[in-house]
């Protein structure tokens, strides 16, 4: 089996970024030989340095599916990427004014100011603003962006959709679709188990051989779920949750 996991307020608790109580279940799955693949919005440049601090060296998805990194260390493979950045500086180039001017995007913005909109440090924003497949945006008018965004970008096959604080110009590959891209890569499908705690986990949480929803005091994903489902849904919240999941999934699997 293969364990893929969203990082925020799942492995890494969401507020210090501790992935301290969920070690003993990372050594266990370590000792099973199970690989971990995080599953996360961030960037190849701000997985690295996480990925060696978990532990961690095979594959990874990055920027929501966008990126997929299918083994080895994130620094030294070729990642597999649908869509380009070049192809969305196109389509941004490409829109009217009236679509194109309320849009601030990272592209348009130096370290600093991306820096001060996140509330990233300098060095953090910098990894952040390091995008291969996707482009942040926050939109300067009231209301949502309009449809016919939508419809100017999916001429370029590029997409929009919302995370916390920004819009994002994103490939039409989720992250359920990039965990079914790295399990086809296998030669024999292995069973995978999934872990998540956001609305954009549900997808691949019910895609899942296993899945886990991580308790999340901030967001209730539990909501969105359908009725019937048969997620594993944790206690606890961040990597306490995350290590009770795996433990139970240990248990059930091994005994
Ligand atoms: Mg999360």
């Amino acid at each position: 089996m293969v364990v893929f996991t969203d990082l925020d307020g799942t492995l890494l608790d969401h507020d210090t970024y501790s992935f301290a109580p969920a070690q003993p279940a990372l050594a266990a799955l370590a000792a099973r030989a199970i690989p971990v693949v995080p599953v996360t919005s961030k960037t190849r440049a701000e997985l690295a340095p996480l990925m060696a601090q978990l532990g961690l060296s095979g594959a990874a998805i990055a920027e929501n599916g966008g990126v997929i990194m299918h083994a080895a260390s994130p620094s030294d493979t070729k990642p597999d990427i649908p869509v380009t950045r070049q192809t969305i500086t196109a389509a941004l180039d490409a829109l009217p004014t009236d679509l194109r001017s309320p849009m601030q995007c990272f592209q348009d913005m130096d370290i600093g100011q991306i820096a001060a909109v996140t509330g990233l440090s300098p060095d953090d924003a910098a990894r952040a603003a390091a995008r291969e497949a996707s482009e942040p945006f926050l939109w300067r008018k009231s209301g949502p962006p309009p449809a016919t965004l939508s419809e100017a970008l999916a001429k370029y096959g590029l997409c929009v959709t919302r995370g916390g604080r920004f819009f994002h110009i994103v490939p039409p590959r989720d992250k359920a679709a990039a965990i079914a891209t790295v399990l086809a890569a296998r030669q024999t499908r292995p069973q995978s188990w999934v872990l998540g705690d956001g609305p954009n986990d549900v997808s691949m949480l019910l895609a899942a051989d296993r899945g886990a929803l991580i308790a999340n005091a901030h967001i209730d994903t539990q909501a969105l779920l359908p009725a019937g489902h048969c997620l594993y849904i944790s206690r606890q919240s961040g990597p306490a949750g995350w290590h009770e999941a795996i433990v139970a999934f240990l248990q059930a699997e091994f005994g």
